[in-house]
């Protein structure tokens, strides 16, 4: 069996925001962490709700 390794990426202009953090990560889950991180810090105006969540999600790609 031959398991491919994606890199997945999400930056947050994606998302709309003026800023240029840009994340890649081996799995979506890390990826998500590394995402709720950022906008802790940076974005402290924004609450990682489920439905931010589900946003954020939506605009990991794969590279
Ligand atoms: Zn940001």
């Amino acid at each position: 069996m031959v398991f491919f390794i994606m890199t997945k990426s999400l930056s947050c202009a994606d998302a709309g925001s003026d800023c240029g953090w840009v994340a890649t990560a081996e799995t979506e889950e890390e990826l998500m962490t590394k995402a709720t991180k950022h906008v802790e810090e940076s974005h402290k105006e924004l609450q990682v709700t489920p439905d931010l969540a589900k946003k954020i999600k939506s605009l990991i790609k794969d590279v």
